[in-house]
C-alpha cells in the first residue's frame, strides 16, 4: 500500500465513504475557488479492444481520454473515486485535469459529469445523483445532448469537443444545403420580382 497512486488529488480534498453507504466520494476539506485544479488522473492507457476485457472495477474508475483510448488508474488512489453528478461542480481541463467549475464549499462532494469524457458505452448506469436535473440514465452518447453541450462548454475533454465541433459543422452544412435547395425551388418567383 506504500506505492504512490497514479492520480493526483489536491490536498484540499479527501476520499471517504459516502454517507449513504453507496461507495466512495471525494470531499473538500477547505474552500476551493472556481478554476482551481482539484485532481489529475493518471495510470495506464488501453485501447478499446483490450480495455473492454478489464475487470469492472478498473473500467468503472477509468477515464476516456481519446476516441478509443482509456486511462486506467494503477495503483488506484483517492483521486480515482470522483463520482458522476448530473449537476457537477467540477469539469475537465484537457484530457486528465479536473478543475472546479464554481466555488466549492467545505464538505461538498466534488463530482463531474461523465458526459464530459465518455463517447463509448463502457460505463452506462442508472443515475442516483439526486440532483433536480438528474437525467436518470448516464450513457456514452450523452455528450450529444444540446443542453449538456451548452452547460459544459469549455469543460469537455478534447476528443469530445472535436466531436461536438464536427457535429456543429455538419449541422451548419445541412442547413446551408437545405437553404440553397429552397432558394432554387423559389427562384422563378423571387428572381422575377427582385432582379
Ligand atoms: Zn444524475
Amino acid at each position: 500500500m506504500s506505492k504512490q497512486p497514479s492520480s493526483y488529488l489536491s490536498s484540499k480534498l479527501e476520499g471517504r465513504p459516502k454517507a449513504d453507504g453507496n461507495g466512495n466520494g471525494i470531499y473538500s476539506l477547505k474552500p476551493i475557488n472556481k478554476g482551481e485544479l482539484v485532481a489529475v488522473f493518471g495510470g495506464v492507457i488501453y485501447e478499446w479492444d483490450a480495455f473492454i476485457h478489464l475487470p469492472e472495477i478498473e473500467r468503472s474508475l477509468c477515464i476516456q481520454v481519446e476516441d478509443r483510448h482509456f486511462l486506467v488508474p494503477r495503483p488506484i488512489g483517492e483521486g480515482d473515486y470522483v463520482n458522476h453528478s448530473c449537476n457537477p461542480n467540477a469539469g475537465l481541463s484537457g484530457q486528465i485535469g479536473l478543475v472546479a467549475m464554481r466555488d466549492i464549499k467545505v464538505g461538498e462532494e466534488v463530482c463531474f459529469d461523465y458526459a464530459m469524457c465518455d463517447t463509448m458505452p463502457y460505463d452506462e448506469f442508472n443515475c442516483g445523483c439526486g440532483s433536480p436535473n438528474c437525467r436518470g440514465q448516464v450513457g456514452g452518447s450523452d455528450w450529444q445532448k444540446p443542453e449538456l453541450q451548452k452547460r459544459y462548454a469549455g469543460f469537455f475533454a478534447p476528443h469530445v469537443q472535436r466531436k461536438i465541433d464536427a457535429q456543429r459543422t455538419e449541422k451548419r452544412a445541412f442547413v446551408r444545403a437545405m437553404r440553397t435547395k429552397t432558394q432554387k425551388y423559389n427562384s422563378p418567383i423571387s428572381t422575377s420580382v427582385y432582379e
